[in-house]
């Protein structure tokens, strides 16, 4: 069976995080502009004090699975080997990164029952998995699968189809355009 690994943040779920930053700031940025990977990046000297008060909070409460989600998921596990790959590490306060886990923890045991918590993967360097297929948001996480599917966001939208061709990786802008992919070929 060929292995598959899924990015968590962006990928399965948006968790809560930019409506608590929004919250904090008062306002919604303007996310179109926002070109950073962290977007707390954009809070410069107000960072700390909000992760003083983030640290926390649980922001996969209340979250959802992204649409068509569990579903493609599930049918892929009947084809596939699937593990759930996500980075727990909050740089800015990386002595608290622990709650994070069990955070991500709890989320993915509750929405994903089928998929045993063995193939849960915390990870801060994800170049050391070593998967057939990988789906991250992130470019850098995908290198070195055989098959790698970008899922759209907004840090990477500005790369063109040319660019991930030579890097010969696939866009994929929601959990529609996998099924389409890994189960109709
Ligand atoms: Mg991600």
């Amino acid at each position: 069976m060929k292995t598959i690994m899924v990015d968590m943040d962006d990928v399965l779920t948006y968790g809560n995080f930019s409506k608590i930053l929004e919250d904090y700031l008062g306002y919604k940025p303007d996310y179109d502009s926002i070109k950073t990977y962290y977007i707390q990046d954009i809070l410069g000297d107000k960072k700390e004090d909000f992760f003083s008060k983030f640290k926390d909070m649980d922001m996969y409460e209340n979250a959802t699975l992204l649409p068509d989600c569990y579903e493609v998921l599930e049918e892929l596990s009947n084809y596939y080997k699937i593990y759930i790959c996500t980075d727990n590490i909050w740089r800015e306060i990386i002595e608290f990164a622990g709650n994070n886990l069990r955070n991500k923890y709890h989320f993915l045991y509750e929405k994903l029952d089928f998929i045993e918590p063995k193939n849960f993967i915390f990870v801060g360097d994800k170049t050391i998995v070593n998967c057939d297929i990988k789906i991250d948001d992130k470019i850098g996480n995908i290198d070195g699968a055989a098959t790698k599917l970008l899922f759209t966001a907004w840090h990477n939208k500005d790369l063109t189809e040319d660019e991930l061709k030579e890097q010969n990786v696939i866009r994929v802008n929601n959990w529609k355009d996998i099924k389409e992919i890994l189960l109709n070929n």
